[in-house]
């Protein structure tokens, strides 16, 4: 059996969930198809929590919208009255019902119950669509299936509960596709949870790994994986395969087209991944494995955006490698605050973090006792694989650099964005 991931680019309106339908009646192997939220809907489900929690009555706007949205798609695929329409109906009227009822609780827990709803119903559309086009396929609530532990909105799954049961559910007796939801779980008790944004990437390889997928395939609006992403350069230029090394350095500096957490669990099984066009499917893509065959080394230009760069010093003057390290990423790790650069010196120690406000603010409190902080907001960071002076130059011309690293294979700058 195989895994495909069709993200939010590729289901964003009826010809989208056509062309995806086509894509998969193609294959003649088993399917799991793990798919994400319509277009931008995960951002709208934000908003609408952000005004809900705030107190706002304006939230009901939002809400209609993003049902507008789903109904108008469905519409335009089913020619009348089905299940996918009346359980879409159920499931909104669900969420309408707990945003006027809910007692508020932790912002992080509420994103959860509130912005999980996406993907649920993306994945009723679409698996009724592949039921209607003739396909033995069926809907399955992930949320019952991949266990997480409570973390919300960066929840940590629980495997081997996981795996028990996908195993169990998953097992092409009846049915030869299964239509699950990426980037959502949920805990033992039965509450749902999220694995992060971005997370469908990392669902399907959780599932590949636990069923011995003979692949993933991910289906994107890049013909692959790129040496940049084509919006910020434009002449970027395919990578036909890389390692998975490759892939995890580049990702987890920033490279948005897989989220980083994605490599481990195929790297773990030796599951081949493929990055592919949903819009040329014939076409090769990018092969990600242990070993490509082709070694062709093209610097890799990763812009990472949003960043915060803090300095922070023992107010002592203490030596900051001893036992203050510890302290600082003890502190870091708690408040769930992923680091993406670090560079220390004697008495003081920088760090380059996500703009996520108030996390951010949170540490830098708890910290405050013991060290000074000082920081640069509204920089980025830029990197460059297998750099050359000239890839060096033209990514750093004209800009302020705050600072910068190099390691043999790898160039990074913080710069003023
Ligand atoms: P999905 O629809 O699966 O969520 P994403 O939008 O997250 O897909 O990822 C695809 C996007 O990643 C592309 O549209 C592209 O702008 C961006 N991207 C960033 N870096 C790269 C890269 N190195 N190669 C290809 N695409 C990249
Ligand atoms: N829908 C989620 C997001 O937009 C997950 C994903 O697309 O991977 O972040
Ligand atoms: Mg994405």
């Amino acid at each position: 059996m195989k895994v495909f991931k069709f993200g939010g680019a590729s289901v964003k309106d009826a010809s989208g969930i056509k062309n995806l339908a086509n894509i998969v009646s193609n294959e003649k192997d088993n399917l799991v198809i793990v798919v994400s939220a319509f277009g931008k809907t995960t951002n709208a489900l934000e908003k609408l929590l952000k005004s809900w929690i705030a107190g706002d009555k304006d939230y009901t706007e939002h809400l209609e919208d993003i049902y507008s949205y789903h109904s108008k798609v469905s519409d335009e695929l089913f020619p009348s009255a089905n299940s996918a329409k009346s359980n879409l109906d159920i499931s909104f009227t669900r969420l309408k019902e707990y945003l006027a009822t809910a007692e508020k609780s932790e912002y992080d827990y509420e994103y959860d119950q509130v912005v999980s709803y996406g993907e649920i119903w993306s994945t009723l559309i679409v698996a009724e669509y592949l039921k209607m086009s003739g396909l033995k396929s069926e809907w399955v609530d992930i949320r019952d299936n991949l266990v997480t532990d409570d973390r919300y909105r960066d929840a940590n799954i629980l495997w081997s509960e996981s795996s028990n049961r996908i195993k169990t559910v998953f097992d092409f007796k009846r049915f030869t596709i299964y239509v699950t939801q990426g980037f959502i779980g949920g805990t033992v008790t039965g509450i749902s949870t999220t694995l992060g944004r971005e997370g469908s990437d990392f669902t399907a390889a959780i599932l590949a790994n636990i069923l011995d997928a003979e692949c993933v395939v991910v289906w994107k609006d890049v013909p692959g994986v790129l040496n940049a992403d084509p919006k910020w350069l434009t002449d970027a230029r395919k990578l036909e395969e890389m390692s998975y090394r490759e892939a995890v350095e580049m990702t987890f500096s920033g490279a948005k087209v897989i989220h980083p957490k994605t490599i481990k669990p195929l790297h773990n099984k030796n599951i081949p991944l493929y990055v592919k066009s949903f819009l040329a499917p014939e076409e090769n893509g990018t092969l990600i494995t242990a070993e490509p065959t082709l070694k062709e080394i093209m610097p890799v230009f990763i812009r990472k955006e949003k960043q915060i760069l803090f300095s922070i010093l023992p107010k002592d003057f203490s030596f900051v490698m001893v036992d203050n390290l510890s302290r600082i990423f003890h502190s870091f790790l708690i408040h769930g605050i992923k680091v993406n650069l670090v560079e220390a010196s004697a008495v003081s120690i920088d760090v380059c973090v996500d703009d996520d406000r108030p996390k951010v603010d949170i540490l830098l409190a708890d910290l405050k006792n013991e060290y000074s902080a000082i920081y640069n907001e509204n920089v980025e960071m830029l990197s460059v694989r297998h750099y050359t002076p000239e890839a060096i130059e033209r990514i750093t011309k004209g800009r302020d650099i705050l600072l910068e690293q190099r390691t043999r294979s790898t160039v990074r700058f913080v710069v003023r964005q």
